[in-house]
């Protein structure tokens, strides 16, 4: 299975997202995680990457984009993959649509953890990472609302989106994301 997985800063998706890729046995592809590693081997991009990721903004497009194209050829991508974490924006996922139609492997689902705003906050606030102080958790929330959410239209137009509310325990947030993809798998 092909997924992209998106969700709001603090709703879960990278805990989820391990535990979906575990059970079905396809790559975890987190573009977070691809910047923290490059950021941490103090590579050119990483550095680059950097600046805006401690800032709570996102990336520039052609920055994660060139990540992605590159990532989407490894052989464990083969298999399918869960993209957690991309497209953030909507050249994002014009970029993605473009590289999947050359390759005649379209995206299964796209799959959203909804979770309110005040909660996020809540959340975010008390996992004190690095980049978590309250004005970039904020700045973080509005480069979601902003430049994220409008996928959730341009993925539900053409009938790709599933929905699942990202409140309550992890078993059970994770037994609803499995009843979709099961759904799907057939
Ligand atoms: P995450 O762990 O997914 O919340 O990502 C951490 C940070 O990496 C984000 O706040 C962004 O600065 C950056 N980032 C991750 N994925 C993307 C993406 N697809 N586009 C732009 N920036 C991204």
């Amino acid at each position: 299975m092909r997924i992209v997985f998106i969700g709001p800063p603090g709703a879960g998706t990278g805990t989820q997202a391990e535990r979906l890729v575990k059970t079905y046995g396809m790559a975890h592809l987190s573009t977070g995680d691809m910047l923290r590693a490059a950021r941490d081997a103090k590579t050119e991009v990483g550095l680059k990457a950097d600046q805006y990721m401690s800032a709570g903004e996102l990336v520039p497009d052609d920055i994660i984009v060139a990540i992605i194209a590159k990532r989407l050829q490894q052989d464990d991508c083969r298999n399918g993959y869960l993209l957690d974490g991309f497209p953030r924006t909507i050249a994002q996922a014009e970029a993605l649509d473009k590289m999947l139609a050359e390759r005649g492997t379209p995206l299964d689902v796209v799959l959203e953890l909804q979770v309110p705003e005040e909660e996020l906050f809540r959340r975010l606030a008390g996992r004190g990472r690095a980049d978590d102080s309250p004005k970039i958790i904020r700045q973080r929330l509005v480069a979601y609302r902003e430049q994220t959410e409008p996928l959730l239209k341009y993925y539900s137009r053409r009938d790709s989106l599933r929905s699942i509310d990202g409140l309550g325990a992890i078993n059970d947030i994770f037994d609803r994301a499995k009843a979709v993809l099961d759904l799907l798998a057939g």
